[in-house]
């Protein structure tokens, strides 16, 4: 998570500017640091709402168990930065130097199935989704505390310690960015899943059947 860092030295990706016709009623944006379980929260909540799941463009390689078009459209970074200039992210980010982007037919997908759209995406894009629809409702996931997080984060073995320690690292930057930012509408703590996707899902309910 490095392009709204003030020490980094990647650029600042700048909002989509808002389209007025559009309103961000139908959006879910869950963000939070990794490890702290986003992924199988926003599993749960989208399988048992039966809400469309958005998928992210990314320039980071395929892991095991990933399939492409399904958990992420696997691009090259020079497709990627084509597609920035084509105005063809609705939010994009550089994280852990990989660079991860919602594409605009995701808000279409949603919209024409008359369902809200889940956006498992990190608080710099987070931030940009607000700013452009401020009517989207933002939720930010956090760990129960600080040692739960680190657990979580070296169990997982998606990566090796390095990786997970400059994860871990970055993690408490992220939470206090979107406090800082003031766009989340509410934090969710993590502490057992069933309660987590519980909570979420009250907060989306309401906006279901207007979206
Ligand atoms: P991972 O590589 O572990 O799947 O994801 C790394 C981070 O990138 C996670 O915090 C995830 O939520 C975030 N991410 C995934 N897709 C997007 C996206 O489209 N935009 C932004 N801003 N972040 C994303």
């Amino acid at each position: 998570m490095t392009g709204q860092d003030p020490t980094a030295e990647h650029e600042t990706p700048e909002a989509q500017p808002a389209d007025p016709a559009r309103s961000g009623r139908n959006l879910l944006v869950v963000s939070g640091p990794s490890g702290v379980g986003k992924t199988t929260v926003c599993r749960e909540v989208a399988r048992r709402l039966g809400v469309v799941v958005s998928v992210s463009a990314t320039t980071r390689p395929i892991r095991s168990g990933e399939v492409d078009g399904r958990d992420y459209h696997f691009i090259s970074e020079a497709e990627f930065r084509r597609r920035i200039a084509d105005g063809r992210f609705v939010e994009w980010a550089d994280v852990f130097g990989r660079l991860y982007g919602t594409p605009v037919e995701e808000l279409a997908r949603a919209s024409d199935a008359g369902e809200v759209l889940l956006l498992e995406i990190d608080v710099q894009g987070g931030i940009q989704v607000k700013k452009a629809f401020p009517d989207a409702l933002a939720v930010l996931l956090v760990a129960p505390d600080v040692q739960a997080l680190r657990r979580r984060l070296s169990g997982r073995g998606t990566e090796g310690p390095e990786e997970a320690q400059r994860r871990f690292a970055k993690a408490e930057k992220e939470i206090e960015m979107a406090r800082l930012a003031g766009c989340y509408d509410a934090e969710v703590v993590n502490d057992r899943v069933e309660d987590a996707v519980r909570q979420v899902m009250e907060l989306v309910e309401p906006r279901r059947n207007q979206a």
